[in-house]
């Protein structure tokens, strides 16, 4: 499934969105991103059916994703970002 976390205000929409059925929760966009949005979670919160560890973006960091990103962006694309390059399953997008 995809899990979106974020928020949209009169500026825009910003989500990061994680495929569920991509993740193995190998946790290294844990290690990639210097703002520590992600972590690991043994068992998927938004699927008690899903086994296996996950990733999800920490509550504290859903509501300020524009500012937190905003060192990483702009890049030469979103393909580009730490947290999606370094994701070997292609698990992580961005709305912006
Ligand atoms: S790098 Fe990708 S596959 Fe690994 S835990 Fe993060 S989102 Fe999941
Ligand atoms: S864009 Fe940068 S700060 Fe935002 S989640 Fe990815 S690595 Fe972390």
């Amino acid at each position: 499934m995809l899990a979106n976390y974020g928020y949209s205000d009169g500026s825009g929409e910003y989500f990061i969105t994680i495929d569920t059925d991509k993740c193995d929760g190998c946790g290294q966009c844990v290690s990639a991103c210097h703002s520590g949005v992600f972590e690991i979670l043994e068992q998927d919160p938004n699927d008690p059916l899903r086994e296996g560890p996950v990733a999800i973006v920490s509550a504290q960091n859903r509501n300020r994703l524009k500012y937190i990103c905003a060192s990483c962006k702009p890049s030469s694309g979103k393909e580009k970002l730490p947290c999606v390059s370094v994701c070997n399953r292609g698990a992580i997008f961005h709305s912006w």
